[in-house]
């Protein structure tokens, strides 16, 4: 019997590449072989966290973990995301291309659909010229999917300028929907990705990408639409087909690590055995978010004032000292942690989290209360998202100096962990996440729309169909 083989390409980030390397395994499931892309990069880092399954095989081979180069030099700074996304834009549909033709000249597999994260959309062009079909993966939300493919309409209609800036004509909020909620437009999540990422590269490295999404009728987003109701009807052509969970009996451990850039630690899941039922903060920020020293040591403390068991992961590269007067003594401290594993586990009572997508599906498809503390870009929007329109956590917010406090911290969680309605309702969230994990989930076919436009109301923006 002839397998179709899909080919998936991720982003070159842990939160990109995760949903996918899921999306990867359920092909499987259905019958697909899938050769998985990564940039030679970042396909070293996955092949070293990786204790089994040395040669990146699995499934018997239904799973080939492959890479082609991202163009970078070997003294370029990858973190720096517009020089990365541009040498990406510049070098790599050719390379994809090359390795497309490698791969059917060797006659073993023919590659019948590309499967691509909206940030590497420009593959839909090397999918058309070669004759191979192509959908695109958001692996963010759906309305923050929806803002991305809004920019153009935001940029023709004068409401952010040829550099993405707010101009003197745009409102403080703003709707991409008249049913959602409104936007700080300050909030934008390209204005809030700090002073080292040159934000303007980044949009037009997006932008390049959203030109591209009419090539495909497939949008597929990690999302389901009890969490985001009115993204139906706002989006074209969105297929949505979250939460993207690995099951955690249906596969090996091998197989559940494939795709990290860190080795997992293990340990924590015998110590949150040894945890009481809902007693364990667990505290992660994502694969990106770097503390300063003093706001290190703020959490530090923090997790101690609140004098409640944690679990908190410290990747490598943000390691710090820890401040003299830290005890950690009702503490567990990892590097990387098995988090959907984690957030499964009985003993933990709130997700202390950077709001990432998927931090947050994992966080809410467990029931788990969130304690947002954004890091930038979309973690804002997410943020609001979770605090003001599904009420299932709350938001830590920033001193005078900048810094959420120890205080903070603990007066927070002390008030999540009280209040009955909002555990309630994440359990709620918890059942009809669950619910779209059924097999084979739930099929949502989306309303025919044709255009976008923007409707301007007396005191706010609206963007309507
Ligand atoms: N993650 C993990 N172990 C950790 C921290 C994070 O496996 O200790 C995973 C998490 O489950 C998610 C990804 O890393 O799949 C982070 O993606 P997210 O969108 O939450 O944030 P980002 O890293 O993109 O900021």
């Amino acid at each position: 019997m002839n397998i179709p083989t899909v080919l998936a390409l991720p982003y070159p980030a842990q939160g990109h590449v995760n949903p996918l390397m899921t999306l990867s395994q359920k092909l499987i499931e259905h019958g697909c072989k899938v050769l998985f892309v990564n940039t030679d990069f970042i396909h070293r880092r996955v092949l070293s966290s990786m204790v089994e399954h040395q040669d990146g095989h699995d499934h018997e081979s239904l799973l080939k973990l492959v890479s082609i180069p991202d163009g970078v030099g070997p003294d370029d700074d990858r973190n720096d995301l517009g020089k990365l996304d541009e040498t990406i834009l510049r070098t790599m549909p050719a390379t994809l291309e090359k390795f497309i033709e490698d791969v059917h000249g060797k006659g073993d597999d023919r590659i019948s659909l590309i499967v691509a994260d909206v940030c590497m959309a420009w593959a839909l062009d090397v999918a058309s010229k070669l004759g191979i079909k192509g959908a695109v993966l958001s692996t963010r939300s759906a309305s923050f999917f929806g803002l991305m493919c809004n920019i153009p309409v935001l940029i023709d209609d004068g409401i952010i300028d040829s550099n993405y800036g707010l101009t003197l004509t745009t409102k403080k909020t703003l709707r991409i929907s008249p049913s959602m909620l409104e936007m700080d437009t300050r909030d934008f999540f390209w204005l809030k990705m700090g002073d080292k990422i040159n934000h303007v590269k980044v949009m037009d490295y997006l932008l390049h990408c959203i030109r591209r999404l009419h090539l495909t009728d497939w949008w597929l987003c990690n999302t389901i639409d009890e969490l985001e109701p009115v993204t139906l009807s706002f989006i074209p052509k969105i297929l949505l087909i979250g939460p993207l969970l690995r099951s955690d009996d249906d596969t090996s451990e091998a197989t559940k690590s494939m795709g990290q850039f860190w080795e997992k630690d293990l340990s924590c899941m015998s110590w949150l055995n040894q945890q009481p039922h809902r007693s364990v903060l667990y505290a992660a920020f994502g694969s990106f978010t770097l503390f300063d020293q003093n706001q290190f040591n703020e959490l530090a403390l923090g997790l101690d004032f609140t004098n409640r068991h944690f679990l908190w992961v410290v990747r490598q590269d943000n390691k710090m000292a820890y401040p003299n007067e830290f005890l950690g003594s009702k503490g567990k401290i990892v590097d990387w942690a098995p988090q959907q594993k984690v957030l499964s586990h009985p003993s933990i009572a709130c997700f202390v989290t950077h709001c990432g997508w998927n931090s947050i599906m994992k966080g809410l498809s467990n029931g788990v209360p969130l304690l947002c503390w954004p890091y930038f870009g979309d973690q804002l929007h997410n943020k609001t998202h979770i605090c003001d329109e599904l009420k299932v956590g709350l938001g830590l917010e920033s001193d005078e100096n900048g810094l959420v406090s120890r205080k903070e911290l603990k007066n927070k969680v002390d008030q999540l962990l009280d209040d009955e309605n909002i555990i309630s309702r994440s359990l709620e969230l918890k059942e009809k996440l669950r619910n779209n994990l059924a097999k084979g989930g739930r099929a949502i076919v989306p309303p025919k729309i044709d255009k976008l436009h923007l409707a301007f109301q007396p005191d706010k923006l609206s963007l309507g169909v």
